[in-house]
């Protein structure tokens, strides 16, 4: 996800994920998240204008995982650090949190103020386990303080669209939001059946990067141009624990890979890939070109470093 829209810098957005008693290796406390917001801020402050920093005038802050807003006073001092760097801020929850309207009002007022973007993952499982009611209830709650909101769906071959989710009013009028992402099912196998023509021979062609591309801190700080290719060394663009943001952002903005990816998309990649003469790992159709990409450096990783997320 980015906020940045088109704009001539490289990066776009921060996409960070917190928690307060770290448990998982992609958690870090709202501590360490501040850190690097406040080492991005004074960064994009020390570029003399004229001078091309490589950030958006305007920067937007991503918070996801380990679900925000059921750790509202890590958000709290999240949100604050953002605004006081002047970035805008997209939070990426579930209704996991939501047991009542009661909750969902307390929890919206109080950070509608530093809240640009709610992002609302849902799904088909998501749907059968909360259900539609609490997803109600979050979007009406984030009409009520004038958020601006999207709805994530996750699909996949066992976990259908939610087709009640096109019952809800707040859902189905002129202003809402809906992106459909297709998902794999883990591990990839060979036997998950998408529905035939579901899959794409090819990454779209004219797929550019632009949009997706950002500056992606990983607990640890490890930073990567996109969410989709955490964990793949090929992408990394260094470390905030051991760099620092002009570093990275200098050597992000002269790799020449990269700006062909933000401007292309990885097509060109699967034309390369076709010319040669591979075994056919890639085989099988691709869900995006994040999925072929992805694939792609999974198969290509250096010999002894397993990216992550390689399977995903
Ligand atoms: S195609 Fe590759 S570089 Fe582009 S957004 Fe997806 S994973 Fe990142």
């Amino acid at each position: 996800m980015s906020l940045s829209g088109a704009h001539p810098a490289f990066f776009g957005s921060l996409a960070l994920s917190i928690g307060s008693r770290p448990n998982t290796q992609w958690q870090m406390t709202s501590e360490e998240a501040c850190d690097y917001l406040d080492r991005v801020g004074e960064y994009r402050r020390g570029v003399p204008s004229g001078e091309r920093s490589g950030l958006p005038g305007t920067i937007g802050l991503c918070v996801s995982g380990a679900e925000p807003f059921a750790q509202v006073d890590d958000l709290e001092i999240l949100l604050e650090c953002a605004a006081r760097n002047n970035m805008m801020t997209e939070v990426v929850s579930t209704v996991f949190w939501v047991d009542s309207d009661a909750t969902a009002d307390r929890v919206l007022e109080r950070f509608r103020k530093r809240l640009h973007v709610l992002t609302v993952l849902t799904s088909r499982g998501e749907v059968d386990r909360f259900g539609i009611a609490a997803l109600d209830r979050l979007l009406l709650a984030a009409r009520r303080h004038h958020l601006t909101f999207q709805i994530a769906i996750a699909v996949s071959p066992s976990e259908p669209f939610p087709k009640e989710l096109l019952g809800l009013e707040v859902v189905n009028c002129d202003t809402s939001v809906m992106r459909v992402e297709p998902v794999l099912e883990e591990p990839r196998q060979g036997s998950v059946e998408w529905p035939q023509g579901y899959l794409l021979d090819a990454p779209p062609r004219y797929g550019r990067c632009a949009e997706m591309m950002g500056l992606v801190i990983v607990p640890g700080g490890d930073v990567y141009p996109c969410s989709s290719g955490i964990g793949f060394p090929q992408l990394r663009l260094g470390n905030l624990q051991k760099q620092t943001v002009r570093e990275i952002v200098s050597e992000a903005m002269a790799r020449t890979d990269l700006e062909r990816l933000r401007n292309q998309g990885p097509f060109f990649l699967f034309e390369d890939w076709r010319s040669s003469d591979r075994p056919a790992p890639l085989a099988g159709g691709f869900l995006s070109s994040c999925d072929f990409h992805r694939r792609l450096l999974a198969h290509t990783a250096p010999a002894g470093i397993r990216a992550e997320t390689a399977t995903a």
